[in-house]
């Protein structure tokens, strides 16, 4: 394997971007070096998703364009990974005859012995088993992260859940949680590495639970991380409303580097919806607990999934989606088109709002939220917030860092700011960034 190189193109979520990082931490581990390009690549992997079918023809796509590089250059390995491998399995390799070998999300740190097999065997093979009995597949060593100063640990994998649309239970399997142990030990590594910053990773992080310790759950973690010397903010996505307990809200505000934004997918704002989608909370519910949130910390951040056009979705739902949206506030939200994925059950239901119609709620949904977003930054003007700065503004003519509550602010300021933590007067709200100035009398880092 020395000297050769890859190439890896992640769809997806954070877990897929997570994933990939492992992939290569272990191919470098195995002597190769990471290619800048497909062209110069020797190995070919694409991680791909599976969640919408958008996601899914974005990879086959790639997969197509790969196919005439391999034409090109016969020696090319290309590998199919995540969870359209999952879900496809050899029969990928029917119908790609550019593909050596497919493997599931749980065979990501096999990735290295996965190549030598292939370039020694000389044979097509898919491995999409999935792993029950371990959790050896999700530690990760060698990787701090982009830039050093912000790392993703994933904590947990899989979901127990089974919302009615959702593939993520079919194809990344039961959930699994890492020791304690090894996430005590990881977050120091990282720590002293220079990583400031944490986000802690899961399909569904609240139903953590230590295989090492006895009753651990979620917020124990979150207790013991917290006191890990040198992390200044700890982050976690993504958190399901119905397993957000007490504990876990009395978390925010207490434990110091804890940071004051959840992501919590609420799906629909009509409880007909949400019966159908299985998510097991009503709207009031939801609610609820958002004001339990906002209790103990006023100023949280709080961003949302939402999906359009289930199937039965009234235009009376579709309000009411509106209506909690304009109540919440969302400080940001992800909203999607119904999608029907194979072996859900929603995807037996009949379609019931034409494919015109969910593209019309999307985009009155997106309408609204893009005037919440600029509300809630405007409404930031003139206030001062601590800035973890990451790098150069997309212009490269500013500074830029994230505030507590994840939101990005572009500001001005002298040389030398990067990973320091700053505290920026705000200028302007605008509708997905703030605007501002370097406040000279509170030096934070
Ligand atoms: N585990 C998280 C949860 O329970 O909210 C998120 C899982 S998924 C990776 C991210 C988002 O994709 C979901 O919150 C949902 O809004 C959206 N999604 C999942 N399946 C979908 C489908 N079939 N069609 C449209 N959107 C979907
Ligand atoms: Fe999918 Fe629901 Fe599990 Fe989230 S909680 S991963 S939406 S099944």
């Amino acid at each position: 394997m020395q000297g050769l190189s890859y190439y890896i193109e992640t769809f997806g979520c954070q877990m897929n971007e997570q994933d990939s990082l492992r992939a290569g931490s272990c191919l470098a581990e195995a002597g190769c070096r990471q290619a800048s390009s497909p062209h110069e690549a020797d190995i070919l992997i694409v991680n791909t998703c599976s969640i919408r079918r958008k996601a899914e023809e974005k990879a086959y796509s790639l997969l197509g364009r790969f196919r005439a590089l391999k034409k090109k250059r016969p020696g090319v390995i290309v590998a199919v990974g995540g969870c359209v491998a999952q879900q496809e399995g050899a029969g990928l390799l029917e119908r790609m005859p550019q593909v050596d070998f497919v493997f599931g999300p749980h065979h990501v740190s096999q990735i290295d012995r996965l190549v030598r097999r292939s370039r020694t065997d000389g044979e097509r093979f898919a491995v999409v088993d999935h792993v029950t009995d371990s959790v050896e597949d999700l530690e990760c060593p060698g990787i701090s992260d982009r830039g050093g100063l912000k790392a993703y640990v994933t904590i947990m994998e899989g979901c127990n859940n089974s919302c009615s649309y959702c593939v993520v239970p079919f194809v990344r399997g039961r959930e699994r949680s890492r020791p304690v142990r090894s996430l005590r030990d990881e977050a120091m590594r990282l720590t002293e590495e220079g990583v400031r910053e944490v986000t802690l990773l899961g399909q569904n992080v609240n139903a953590y639970r230590a295989p090492d310790r006895q009753g651990f759950r979620f917020p124990d973690l979150l207790e013991v991380l917290s006191r890990t010397p040198g992390l200044r903010r700890l982050r976690f996505t993504t958190s399901h409303p119905k397993d957000l307990s007490d504990e876990l809200i009395q978390c925010f505000g207490n434990l110091p580097p804890l940071c004051e934004h959840i992501h919590l997918p609420l799906q629909s704002g009509s409880d007909s919806v949400l019966a159908a989608m299985n998510r097991g909370y009503t709207c009031s519910e939801y609610l609820e607990k958002i004001s339990a949130l906002r209790a103990g910390v006023p100023d949280m951040a709080i961003t949302s999934d939402m999906i359009v056009g289930f199937p039965g979705e009234r235009v009376e739902d579709f309000r009411n989606t509106l209506e909690v949206t304009e109540y919440v506030g969302f400080d940001g939200l992800y909203s999607f088109r119904f999608s029907p994925r194979p072996g859900t059950r929603a995807a037996a239901r009949r379609e019931t709002v034409a494919e015109s119609e969910k593209l019309r709620r999307l985009h009155a949904l997106q309408d609204l939220q893009k005037r919440i977003g600029l509300e809630k930054n405007k409404g930031l003007e003139a206030r001062k917030v601590e800035v973890f700065v990451e790098g150069r503004s997309r212009d490269g003519g500013q500074w830029m860092g994230r505030t507590r509550t994840n939101k990005i602010v572009n500001f001005t300021g002298p040389e030398g700011l990067m990973g320091h933590f700053v505290g920026v007067k705000i200028l302007q709200g605008c509708r997905n960034s703030l605007r501002g100035t370097l406040d000279l009398e509170e030096d934070v880092s």
